[in-house]
């Protein structure tokens, strides 16, 4: 006899996409429930509507036999998606420097270099993935370093906390610093190795990672080709057209290349599944490009404005159609909290002429980012079958915010207010599969 499953019923006010807004803010594009339920069972969602169409929905027997969680006055969202995040930089966050290139010399090449001890590596991504869940994030694309117990370390943690994660060895075989440099051979073995053991297993990812083209020799990107097309659904991570000074170099790297994007283009890195940081200088034809092979841009705001490194062009990435998630870019980003992010968002969005909308700020931040990350169909929004993973936001916990909530009369106007104006102090409680992961105490 099979044990009885896991039944959770929560209610509060619910909000989910089922698809991008757009410029236009579609409101087909999200179902929003002021007294809403969400019914889950064994880790997934069998329910989620209005509270009083529970009960036609689900039958007294199961519904008596759930838990109850009572959210009520509080906004419930699927977990936050961090789509770029360096784990080892929680080391050298917020450091003082100049550029891109300076800034990898100086303070993250030395940081990654600690993580060769694994003891050192478990501490980093146990307090990392603590502290994404505490700031409401379930599911990141997430760099290690060149060393494979950096994944391995990163794995276990993630396994433990049966999140849904991905995570990849980085690929870097010149032009940085030899205590991190491995070699086409060693990331081809390091990295099949890695895959075999942790591709698919519970809710974990592999996503082949070749730091950026002017750390890796030819040899290693046709290596990353080779492992990206290894399996149907493997996932890549790189950057692209983050600094024009990188872009220059890119250019005297490969001077057969007639821009950036045709240098991953080349080794068959670019594909459903696959997703660049940045993509703040590109032209149009590499915009088409993008749309065309539904290859993804990770549009990391705060790290635009800490680094100096330009505006993403948000609003022309969506027209063109390229995929597009929202993230964090920690170390290069200066928080790990998603609502800061989506407020960052707004601000670069404002500098570079294109405003972003609420509902598309909301949208990138959860569907929009497990879209790009291709993972759509398991996390993202609150469709029967997929996996409970929700956070809790409680605006009361900001007293400006909460003053400022009395005068609003739209709910876009209130998401707007929570999203300039919140942080991870709102995050009342992050759930994973259902159950309760954190909750942080009311002031
Ligand atoms: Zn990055």
């Amino acid at each position: 006899m099979n044990p009885q499953p896991a039944r959770l019923l929560v209610r509060a006010s619910i909000l989910h996409f089922l698809a991008d807004p757009g410029e236009h803010d579609d409101p087909r594009a999200w179902q929003y429930f002021e007294d809403g339920a969400l019914f889950v069972e064994d880790g997934h969602v069998s329910f989620c509507g209005d509270f009083a169409a529970l009960e036609a929905a689900v039958p007294v027997a199961r519904r008596d036999a759930a838990r109850l969680c009572d959210y009520r006055g509080k906004l419930l969202l699927p977990g936050f998606v961090d789509s770029h995040v360096h784990y080892p930089q929680l080391r050298v966050l917020g450091s003082w420097g100049r550029q891109l290139l300076d800034w990898l010399t100086d303070y993250t090449f030395p940081a990654e270099r600690a993580l060769a001890d694994e003891n050192v590596a478990r501490e980093t991504a146990s307090f990392f993935l603590d502290r994404l869940l505490a700031h409401g994030t379930t599911t990141a694309s997430v760099y290690a370093t060149v060393h494979p117990q950096s994944v391995e370390a990163f794995f276990v943690e993630a396994d433990k906390r049966k999140l849904r994660m991905l995570c990849g060895k980085v690929l870097m075989d010149r032009n940085c610093p030899e205590f991190l440099r491995d070699t086409p051979a060693t990331a081809l073995s390091d990295s099949a190795a890695l895959i075999a053991r942790w591709h698919g297993r519970g809710r974990l990812g592999y996503t082949v990672t070749p730091r950026f083209a002017p750390t890796s020799s030819p040899e290693q990107l046709e290596v990353a080709g080779e492992l990206f097309r290894s399996r149907p659904d493997m996932h890549l991570q790189s950057h692209l057209s983050e600094n024009t000074r990188e872009i220059a170099w890119v250019r005297e790297l490969f001077p057969a290349q007639r821009d950036y994007l045709e240098v991953y283009e080349s080794f068959g890195l670019v594909g459903r599944g696959a997703i660049y940081g940045h993509g703040i200088h590109l032209s149009a034809s590499e915009r088409e490009r993008l749309a065309g092979s539904q290859t993804a841009i990770a549009f990391c705001p705060t790290s635009n404005l800490f680094l100096g490194s330009g505006w993403c062009a948000h609003a022309d990435l969506g027209r063109a159609g390229v995929p597009l998630g929202l993230a964090t870019d920690v170390g290069g980003g200066t928080s790990l909290s998603m609502l800061r992010t989506m407020g960052a968002a707004y601000e670069v969005g404002q500098a570079g002429g294109q405003t972003l909308s609420p509902w598309r700020a909301w949208y990138l931040a959860t569907l929009g980012g497990a879209h790009a990350l291709a993972l759509d169909h398991a996390i993202g929004n609150f469709l029967p079958g997929r996996e409970a993973d929700f956070v809790v936001l409680d605006s009361t916990r900001i007293p400006e915010l909460d003053f400022r909530l009395r005068y609003a009369s739209t709910l876009a106007e209130r998401l707007f207010a929570l999203m300039m104006l919140g942080d991870e102090r709102c995050v009342a409680a992050t759930h994973v599969l259902g159950e309760r992961v954190w909750e942080s105490v009311a002031a």
